[in-house]
């Protein structure tokens, strides 16, 4: 009894090899007792997911190539691993699910993320979600996976996780959060939030990744320069804390130092602060309901000295207009809007679109094809394939 009390937590990490991967590593590295790490996940930097899995020695590493596993399963073996390297989609799920993993971090990209982490949800696993796209994609799906199973949903999203902590003590994702009057949804405006608007179409790839506050991977430091990041993440805050999307208010906060905030019906606002860091929110999640050290510096306000806030300008973010849109449609809607911002983005990537075809491309998209209602997985999966295929055809057909 009292060993099963202080058995270390088996940890599944869904794209280890990404930013969020690299950040849970951390922490959890910290706490060798506490954390076990089962299974490690990576799609082409497997020459990193090789030396993470020499220092972290996990029982699984998931790789997408065949030919990629069968090197990486060679070089661990002559290292005197015994590591089992499985390969694919499928072997994404079936690690996210294994009984000796207690807590799943969906730290994957995009809707690439979907399936492993609704299995995760739908074996009632502690599910530590970055992923955004995968509920954003899947909305009531995945909320409803979540009740059924009884697992527990902890966002890790900086905002979502400052909102979390902020509601009442006991909360959990999915429920009705009371007397809450709306949620303060902040953002860092990115960086282009003072370029001048008729210079945004030369904006480069490397100006739209080069994040003034945050350091991430490239397509959210992309969603974040054209702020779809900040939609995505409306859509994302109504599914977790059970809002309409009028009670989510975009905030400019420069400085992104609070991390979000509750405004409650008697008048009190909570915010939680901290340096820009995502071992914060990580930690969390782990440690959850308790806390842990992440290894961020305590917060310094008189080197922070002020906060700001601005109002969003919805003409230099179409991207945002287009997200609380697809919002208020809801249905398949969200799945679409994802889809076609993850073809233009990449589009936008390698330079095959300017800066502002992102936005064109998605409303062209959402212009063509009409929403549904969302009946089941197979329905949101064939939105986010239809929508995808016009954008990639909108792209070859009209190059911006
Ligand atoms: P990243 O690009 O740095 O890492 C992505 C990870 O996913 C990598 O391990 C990659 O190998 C893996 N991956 C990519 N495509 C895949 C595929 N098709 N199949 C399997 N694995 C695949 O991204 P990131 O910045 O770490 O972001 C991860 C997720 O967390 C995103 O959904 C992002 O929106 C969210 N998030 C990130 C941050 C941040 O600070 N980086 C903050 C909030 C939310
Ligand atoms: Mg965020």
């Amino acid at each position: 009894m009292r060993q099963e009390a202080t058995r270390a937590k088996g940890l599944c990490i869904l794209g280890s090899t990404g930013s969020i991967g690299v950040s849970t590593l951390d922490v959890a590295a910290r706490y060798p007792d506490r954390y076990r790490i089962i299974a490690l996940t990576g799609n082409r930097r497997t020459e990193d997911l090789y030396r993470q899995c020499l220092r972290h020695r996990p029982r699984y590493a998931v790789v997408a190539a065949p030919e990629a596993a069968g090197d990486l399963s060679r070089r661990l073996d002559s290292a005197g691993l015994d590591t089992r390297v499985l390969v694919g989609a499928e072997a994404l799920a079936e690690v996210a699910t294994l009984p000796e993993v207690d807590y799943v971090m969906a730290a994957i990209v995009g809707a690439a993320g979907l399936l492993p982490t609704l299995a995760a949800a739908r074996a009632g696993k502690r599910i530590l979600l970055a992923n955004k796209e995968a509920l954003v994609v899947s909305g009531p799906i995945f909320m409803d996976a979540v009740r059924e199973s009884g697992a527990e949903l902890l966002p890790i999203d900086s905002e979502h996780n400052a909102i979390f902590q902020c509601m009442p003590a006991g909360y959990r994702a999915g429920a009705d959060p009371l007397a809450v009057r709306k949620i303060l949804l902040t953002a860092s405006g990115g960086p282009f939030l003072d370029t001048p608007l008729e210079a945004l179409p030369q904006m480069t790839p490397e100006q739209a990744v080069a994040h003034p506050k945050w350091d991430m991977g490239k397509k959210i430091s992309v969603d974040s320069a054209t702020m779809m990041n900040k939609g995505l993440e409306v859509i994302e805050a109504s599914l977790l804390f059970a809002l309409p999307p009028k009670r989510i208010q975009v905030v400019i906060h420069p400085q992104s130092v609070i991390h979000s905030m509750v405004d409650y019906a008697d008048g009190s606002v909570l915010a939680e602060l901290g340096n820009p860091d995502m071992r914060i929110p990580i930690a969390y999640g782990l440690a959850w309901p308790q806390r842990i050290e992440s290894g961020v510096e305590p917060l310094d306000l008189y080197e922070v000295a002020r906060l700001d806030f601005r109002t969003p300008d919805w003409d230099r973010f179409p991207c945002l207009r287009l997200a609380f849109e697809a919002a208020r449609s809801g249905g398949t809607a969200p799945a679409l809007l994802n889809a076609a911002n993850e073809v233009a983005v990449a589009a936008f990537l390698e330079r095959r679109i300017p800066f502002t075809g992102i936005a064109a491309i998605i409303e062209r998209t959402l212009e063509t094809i009409p929403v549904s209602t969302v009946q089941d997985l197979d329905g949101v999966l064939a939105a986010d394939a239809e929508a995808r295929r016009i954008a990639t055809t909108l792209i070859g057909d009209h190059p911006l």
